[in-house]
């Protein structure tokens, strides 16, 4: 039987309605939540992401304002863009678009942005909280996201073989850091792989729940699959189709055919992961806003 999709856009719905929630819980007290977006040069994704977090900020009743800096923007101004924004009250939450412009040191910009408004979850306190387990820090919003995905799918997460694909900064390891706390949604038994990997097939086929996240399209065939295991794909990956009108589809890191012949449960791409950031992203916009009340 093929494998229950996990409807990733949905389940995005249901908290963007619960993050609408509680930002009108917050106007009774005077506050609106304020999403900032930096934006550095005119990469084309970027602006796509940049307008697609603005507008769904403002569709949960949130402030969402985009400082658009031109690509030869210096260091100094970027420092000093950040350091208005940690200063402004109405700012809650800062998200310097990534990739940065090469003259820009892109670990001094993450390690300058306030943790408190640190949406993304990137500067190092907040990677340390995760790591140790504290929760009035920011999770990554993809990672954070993967694991409400397993929580409201119902997927038994204590004691689970967890197999995650990529060590990332953004993904993966956060992801590790999740998922091997002793705490609700948890408390697995986490394995990473990386590029380094010596079988990764030996790793992935022991996996209960399996999240991939590698950027290498369809990398994971079905055969690599442990049958009835939970498959998380959280790769967005551009491929050549003739057929489609743009002359390109989006593909994950799973072969999504094959893949669902043998797990039990397993994300769609699109329509899986990519919805669950930006609903995570609001829902850090409207705590930090709390927090910082
Ligand atoms: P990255 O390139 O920073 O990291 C990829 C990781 O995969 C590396 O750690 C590498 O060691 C590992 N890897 C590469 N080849 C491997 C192999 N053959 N075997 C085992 N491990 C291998 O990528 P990232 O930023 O973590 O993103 C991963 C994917 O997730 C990309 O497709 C990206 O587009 C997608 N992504 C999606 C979202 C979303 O919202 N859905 C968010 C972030 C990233």
């Amino acid at each position: 039987m093929p494998a229950e999709l996990i409807d990733g856009a949905a389940i995005a719905r249901e908290i963007r309605a619960e993050v609408a929630r509680e930002v009108h819980r917050l106007a009774q007290r005077r506050i609106v939540p304020g999403l900032t977006v930096v934006l550095v040069g005119d990469d084309p994704a970027s602006a796509v992401y940049v307008r697609s977090k603005g507008k769904a900020t403002e569709e949960a009743g949130m402030r969402s304002v985009t400082i658009r800096l031109p690509a030869t923007a210096s260091q100094a101004e970027l420092l000093s863009c950040v350091d208005a924004l940690n200063a402004d009250p109405s700012v809650h939450g800062i998200l310097v678009q990534m990739p940065l412009p090469k003259q820009i040191d892109t670990v001094a910009i993450v390690r300058r942005v306030r943790p408190e408004k640190d949406v993304d979850g990137f500067h190092p306190v907040n990677v340390g909280k995760n790591l140790i387990g504290e929760r009035d820090g920011f999770v990554p919003c993809t990672p954070a996201g993967v694991q409400e995905l397993l929580v409201r799918s119902g997927v038994q997460t204590r004691g689970a073989e967890c197999v995650i694909v990529g060590r990332s900064n953004i993904v993966g390891k956060p992801m590790m850091a999740l998922m091997v706390q002793n705490a609700a949604g948890a408390n697995a038994t986490v394995t990473v792989c990386h590029s380094a990997t010596r079988d990764l097939a030996a790793h992935t086929r022991r996996a209960d729940i399996l999240i991939v996240a590698a950027g290498r399209p369809r990398m994971v065939m079905g055969d690599m699959i442990r049958p009835g295991a939970v498959v998380i794909d959280v790769g967005i990956n551009r491929i050549d189709d003739a057929s489609a009108k743009s002359g390109y589809r989006l593909v994950g890191d799973v072969d999504f055919e094959s893949a669902r012949e043998v797990a039990s449960k397993i994300t769609p791409v699109p329509g899986g992961v990519g919805p669950m950031t930006i609903a995570l992203l609001l829902r850090n916009t409207a705590r930090a806003a709390e927090q910082l009340a």
